[in-house]
């Protein structure tokens, strides 16, 4: 058997000595009555957005799923296996948490990969076939006369977020729960170089920066 990673077994230990002793009696009190969280986050795998250090988060506060570029597929009640939609059903109608939020990010290599129709990008493989839910049928993503090509990548990036809202309304359950008032999605954006959270504005479709602790 391969050695287990030597930076985990570090990392472990600075949690036993550091975060443990602090969080001891909350993991106690989670693992008797099993966790209540509010918050669902879908976000990107990409190492430097993880939810719970961006928002700081507890044991037991956030439910996290994460895949490439943060997305939503469309309700599909098929006989296939669908791991978001697992993780939404179980978010929803088992946790009953009150707020899905969507947390989109700069430099998103899965974005990337659409918009320069680069590797690993291909019809044929996963993350060109997962990538694919980003553009409408019929509709083509392009560099707009006057946009910079980061321009570009950011407003796909937004528009990823857009898309994983606009499908999470397919799934029934979270029509349901939006439309009974118990729950509300939330779409943000993470920029990693100066760690500037935007939340999405439902009415004017805008990103507005959070800044001390409101919107701006
Ligand atoms: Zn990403």
């Amino acid at each position: 058997m391969s050695a287990f990673p030597q930076r985990l077994i570090d990392g472990y230990r600075a949690f036993t000595t550091q975060r443990l002793p602090i969080e001891q009696s909350r993991y106690r009190a989670l693992s008797e009555r099993g966790q209540s969280p509010e918050t669902m986050v879908v976000g990107c795998c990409d190492s430097r957005v993880s939810p719970e250090v961006i928002f700081d988060a507890r044991p037991g506060e956030l439910f996290v799923v994460r895949n490439i570029a943060n997305l939503v597929p469309v309700y599909q009640p098929d006989a296939s296996a669908h791991g978001i939609s697992a993780a939404l059903e179980f978010g929803v109608e088992v946790l009953k948490v009150k707020h899905i939020v969507i947390l989109g990010h700069a430099q998103c290599s899965g974005i990337s990969a659409i918009i320069n129709k680069a590797a690993p990008l291909s019809s044929g493989d996963f993350i060109g076939r997962w990538m694919a839910m980003v553009i409408k049928p019929g509709e083509v993503i392009e560099q707009r006369e006057g946009e910079t090509r980061k321009e570009f990548a950011t407003r796909i990036e937004k528009t990823a977020v857009f898309r994983s809202i606009e499908n999470l309304m397919t799934f029934p359950f979270v029509q349901r729960s939006v439309e009974s008032g118990h729950l509300r999605l939330h779409g943000a954006y993470f920029g990693i170089a100066e760690g500037s959270l935007y939340a999405l504005d439902r009415e004017s479709k805008e990103f507005r920066r959070v800044e001390g602790n409101s919107l701006v």
